[in-house]
């Protein structure tokens, strides 16, 4: 201690994007303005005594970037800020984050429900992981709040989705889910990365945990893989913190540090992508070689009422179903400049993917067509560069259909 500290504002107190530049920032003696990078594996302790009670928790501080890492801290912080949540727990992947919120709580002889409209390794966990450890699992129209209801059992523990979903952009109605599976004594998880943190908060409308690949838009610019699990300081320390600790898909600090620094400019990505989208989104509306464009923002989504209700805009992502089928719509891809052929989403740089023969190719084409995914969707992730560009760049997409 010197006599020159002071203590910091109560980052809680802040506005959202105060938070997201401030919150969570741990300085070390030196003072840096920048948050540092811990690179460290492992932390020294000053006796034996120190370390005896650094295990048994009397004496608060890191022993092993396994279990924490100061970096990671900072950057778990700043995400429970941003989400409204008292605990966030960070991974390696997304993937990670959500295998961790889902086997965390289940044991043997336990049952979870699940949107069939899943990211297809979230459907692989649900639908082939799990049952091989005894845990049934059922999967649902997430529409219909009737077979949500319908699914429940005595021993149904949690049950996860995605929404606005991976590609179709359909909107489930958390709130509703949230309180069904509340009554019969079931958790909801929230993979919440198609909205973003900007645009939904789950917690809010009654999950218990959602869930984030820091890969997408919380880095938005396409360097590191990273997860975050976020909710209740009890649903943590009894679910998460012991199975990430002894199981170690912990998000390196290198990684945590590209995400952190991510976060203070996440507001303004944000802002600018989902504006973009929202002007992108009308223009193929207008295009008589579109079939159908699909953007919560838009009064012609098939949830447009609830998409107003649960979300602050319509978010990044676009899908558009270019009449002709798969041989139209690679045309268009293929003859775009600026925007780049990739599965990946939440970008600087705008990227268009074909879900049905990527994505989501392992579907049988009758579950795909169940899911809305045709041979003439595309998924457009809307970037940072300049709308009236990639306009023009869509343009040159329709005119090679
Ligand atoms: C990308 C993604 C994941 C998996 O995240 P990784 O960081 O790639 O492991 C999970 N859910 C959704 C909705 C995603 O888009």
């Amino acid at each position: 201690m010197s006599a020159y500290d002071r203590p910091a504002p109560d980052a809680k107190t802040l506005r959202p994007r105060t938070q997201l530049v401030h919150g969570g920032t741990a300085r070390s003696g030196f003072g840096e303005t920048s948050e540092a990078l811990f690179l460290t594996q492992g932390f020294v302790y000053n006796s034996a005594e120190q370390a005896a009670a650094r295990f048994t928790g009397e004496d608060a501080g890191f022993q092993y970037s396994r279990f924490g890492n100061p970096t990671v801290a900072m950057f778990e912080e700043r995400m429970a800020l941003l989400e409204g949540a008292e605990a966030a727990r960070a991974t390696a992947t997304g993937m990670a984050a959500v295998t961790t919120a889902l086997m965390g709580q289940v044991k043997a002889g336990d049952h979870v429900i699940a949107s069939r409209a899943l990211f297809g390794s979230c459907l692989y966990v649900v639908q082939e992981l799990l049952p091989r450890f005894g845990v049934e699992s059922t999967l649902v129209d997430g529409h219909d709040l009737a077979q949500w209801k319908a699914a429940l059992r005595p021993n149904t523990k949690t049950a996860f989705l995605e929404s606005p979903t991976n590609p179709s952009l359909s909107v489930l109605d958390i709130a509703g889910i949230a309180q069904i599976l509340h009554a019969g004594g079931a958790t909801l998880v929230v993979d919440n990365v198609f909205a973003t943190p900007m645009t939904q908060k789950p917690l809010e409308l009654g999950a218990d945990c959602v869930v984030y690949s820091a890969t997408k838009h919380i880095d938005g610019q396409g360097r590191c893989l990273g997860g975050v699990i976020l909710g209740s300081k009890a649903f943590i320390e009894e679910h998460i913190q012991v199975y990430l600790r002894q199981t170690g898909p912990s998000l390196s600090p290198f990684n945590a540090w590209v995400l952190l620094k991510s976060l203070e400019t996440l507001p303004l990505r944000i802002a600018q992508q989902q504006e973009s989208a929202g002007r992108i989104a009308d223009f193929l509306a207008g295009a008589a070689k579109i079939a159908r464009v699909y953007y919560p923002g838009r009064a012609d989504h098939p949830q447009a009422e609830l998409a107003r209700r649960q979300m602050k805009g319509g978010a990044t992502m676009v899908a558009l179903e270019v009449k002709g089928g798969r041989e139209e719509a690679f045309r268009f891809a293929n003859a775009l400049e600026i925007i780049k052929i990739s599965n990946n989403l939440g970008d600087a740089k705008s990227l268009i993917t074909h879900p049905s023969t990527t994505t989501h190719q392992r579907m049988t084409e009758e579950a795909r067509l169940a899911a809305g995914i045709t041979q003439g969707m595309l998924r457009l992730s809307v970037g940072l560069e300049d709308p009236e560009d990639l306009i023009d760049d869509l343009k040159r997409g329709l005119a090679a259909v």
